[in-house]
């Protein structure tokens, strides 16, 4: 039997931006067998999500982390095992968006994440009244020169009605491979 190439693939960003939703609407659409969960039940991660789906021969592994403040400082325990991370903005909480700003910046100033893909997800674009990804590129265009040299992408996405998160992952295998 051939074997699968495997990657890890870290979901990080502030709690309550829908990084688990995220994850479950991902397993729903692409794990054959996958019942899901009822998406608008969902709570926030308090320890560690996991989920992992394949797509032809890739297997992506996915960690999905606790946001709030004191779980944060957990978050780089993991990357050194990590091929690439799904950053996820709530673009619908204006008054975190700083906060979620410096979680960012905490979170590119470790060399161990040196190079690794990026994919910025701003999520919640179903909502009225968010910030368009343009809006989000300007709000973190100061983190641009800490970026580097890597595969780094912003996108669209409503983890809650599905939209945008089929593009992410193909992005995703993309960058990995
Ligand atoms: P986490 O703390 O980052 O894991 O966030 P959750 O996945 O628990 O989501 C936090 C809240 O935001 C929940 O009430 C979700 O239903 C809601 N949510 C997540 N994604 C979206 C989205 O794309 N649109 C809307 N409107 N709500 C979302």
């Amino acid at each position: 039997m051939f074997q699968k190439e495997e990657y890890f693939v870290l979901i990080l960003g502030l709690d309550n931006a829908g990084k688990t939703t995220y994850l479950e609407q991902t397993k729903t659409k692409f794990s054959r067998n996958y019942k899901g969960m009822n998406l608008s039940k969902i709570t926030t991660t308090v320890g560690l999500n996991i989920g992992k789906i394949d797509i032809g021969n890739v297997r992506l592994n996915f960690w999905d982390l606790g946001g709030q403040e004191e779980l944060q400082a957990l978050w780089d325990k993991y990357y050194a095992e990590s091929h690439a991370v799904v950053f996820m903005i709530d673009s619908s909480d204006k008054e975190r968006i700083e906060e979620s700003k410096e979680a960012f910046d905490k979170m590119l100033s470790n060399e161990t994440l040196c190079g690794v893909p990026l994919l910025l997800l701003a999520n919640k674009q179903d909502l009225a009244d968010c910030l368009s990804v343009p809006d989000i590129k300007t709000d973190f265009k100061g983190s641009a020169h800490k970026i580097g040299h890597r595969d780094c992408s912003v996108m669209g996405t409503s983890a809650l009605n599905g939209d945008g998160v089929g593009e992410g992952i193909q992005w995703i295998v993309d960058s990995v491979k």
